[in-house]
């Protein structure tokens, strides 16, 4: 008979486990959702503009992270952002394997919760898995109804701080609970709260398995130095395989006398496995590397005096009785990599300008002949002020002899904290004096009363047509 091309999920009750990966598994999930929550509601004293310390204003078109305004056109810092984060990924995996799976995904933390949740209304394991057995009932339908609503409630809360990032957090939160509040700001909440009741209620385990690419193109980064959760098949299977643990059996010694591995095969590290697989059957794609199983076998090996670390974290190579060596050419290519373009957004963003300046010639016309004869050319004029303080300038013109600046901007240009200004200026000169067609001149933007500040210089170009070169 063919096998079918479907079947069904079996469900999976993880056992709560108690250990030392427990234990930084939680101290994480409890900062990721100290920060994600209380961010939009920090507040910042910037100078000006906001006071929230993470907002991200879309109308404004503009970022602010504390100190940091990133504005539209800074948006090139998001695409190194993102080499960063791939680049971070790929050493860390080549390195220490799926640790971020395991670790710091969102997946993993919201599902994570949604197990507590689960186990704190319905009980442990084989409650819960007696429960889904039995017929629908009072008790049943309490525990499930209760266990789904406060899904929902957290899942509603996860919605709602991520769209207070959007919008200044006390006002929007106000305005989201007495119904004031703009229509896409509910949508948003409303699909992070269905998407994440979705993900880490219903799918849990499904999303790491079958939707998320990383898990898929993982496998490329391992090597046989990687750190991986892995079971020490020749110590717990040995030549006998597993066996039942008595006294004549409790010394190593004796063990190894008698062919028989230290796995007592009790099962406990597939009970405590999110993602329901086997540790002992070899590395499989849909471990996340939580290290669960191994806080779950050393607490057996522990309560029957076994050495802990049947179940541990080691690489191909240690398993086969070699040396890890960290150093590859492919993780050092990585680090290198990562550490450029660290390094080159960094020295970008220390390195910005106080001040922006564009200028674009108008080209709708190139020039335009005036009644006194002389030749005008116009210029739109982009000035921001990035900084938190008003900024005062005064515009010239240089490498235009005789040539007229005319600009209502002129002699004193203010610019507002994290302001930008728009304006036309326009140069007139007597063609005969440009010498040729093309004329590179330079706009000067000095900076007033401010003492040792630079002036802001911007290179444009005056045109004459050919045909009013020559001196009439
Ligand atoms: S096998 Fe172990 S490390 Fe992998 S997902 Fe299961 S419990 Fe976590
Ligand atoms: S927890 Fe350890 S001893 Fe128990 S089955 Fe798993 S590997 Fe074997």
């Amino acid at each position: 008979m063919s096998k079918p091309s479907f079947e069904a999920r079996v469900p999976i009750y993880p056992r709560t486990v108690k250990g030392r990966f427990r234990k930084l598994k939680t101290a994480i999930l409890l900062l990721a959702y100290g920060v994600y929550f209380l961010l939009p509601w920090l507040r910042w004293d910037r100078g000006s503009g906001p006071d929230q310390a993470v907002l991200f204003d879309l109308a404004g078109r503009r970022f602010y992270i504390f100190d940091l305004v990133v504005y539209a056109q800074d948006i090139f810092w998001l695409a190194g952002l993102l080499v960063i984060f791939a680049m971070l990924l790929f050493f860390v995996t080549g390195l220490a394997g799926r640790v971020w799976c395991g670790y710091f995904c969102f997946q993993t933390l919201w599902s994570d919760v949604f197990y507590m949740v689960e186990r704190w209304i319905q009980g442990e394991r084989n409650k819960r898995m007696k429960l889904a057995r039995s017929p629908w009932n009072a008790n049943k339908l309490i525990r499930y109804g209760l266990t789904w609503l406060i899904w929902l409630l957290i899942s509603l809360l996860t919605g709602l701080a991520f769209t207070l990032y959007w919008g200044d957090a006390p006002e929007l939160f106000m305005q989201m609970i007495t119904g004031k509040a703009p229509f896409a700001a509910y949508a948003t909440t409303a699909f992070l709260t269905a998407t994440t009741y979705v993900m880490a209620g219903l799918a849990r385990e499904q999303t790491c398995t079958y939707m998320c690419p990383y898990a898929r193109f993982q496998g490329v980064m391992f090597d046989s130095d990687t750190l991986i959760v892995a079971y020490d098949e020749k110590r717990g299977e040995r030549e006998k395989g597993r066996h039942k643990p008595s006294k004549q059996l409790l010394q190593r010694e004796s063990r190894v006398e008698n062919g028989v591995g230290d796995c007592i095969d009790c099962g406990f590290c597939v009970q405590v496995c999110p993602v329901g697989i086997d540790i002992r059957k070899g590395q499989q794609y849909e471990c996340i590397s939580c290290a669960l199983c191994i806080d779950a076998c050393d607490t057996i090996m522990d309560s029957i005096g076994y050495p802990s670390g049947l179940i541990r974290y080691t690489s191909e190579k240690e398993l086969e009785g070699g040396k890890s060596n960290p150093y590859s050419l492919k993780n050092i290519g990585y680090a290198a990599v990562l550490a450029i373009t660290i390094g080159a957004l960094i020295w970008s963003i220390m390195t910005r300008s106080d001040v922006e300046v564009s200028v674009r010639q108008i080209r709708q016309p190139l020039s335009v002949l005036l009644s006194d004869g002389r030749v005008q050319n116009r210029y739109e004029i982009k000035f921001n002020n990035k900084t938190s303080k008003p900024r005062h300038y005064r515009l010239s013109i240089r490498g235009l002899p005789e040539a007229e600046l005319d600009s209502h901007w002129k002699d004193d240009i203010k610019l507002n904290p994290e302001h930008s200004i728009k304006f036309q200026a326009r140069i007139k000169q007597k063609p005969y004096i440009a010498g040729s067609n093309r004329t590179d001149f330079d706009f000067v933007f000095t900076p007033m009363g401010e003492e040792n500040a630079e002036a802001v210089i911007h290179h444009s170009m005056f045109y004459v047509p050919d045909n009013k070169l020559k001196k009439n």
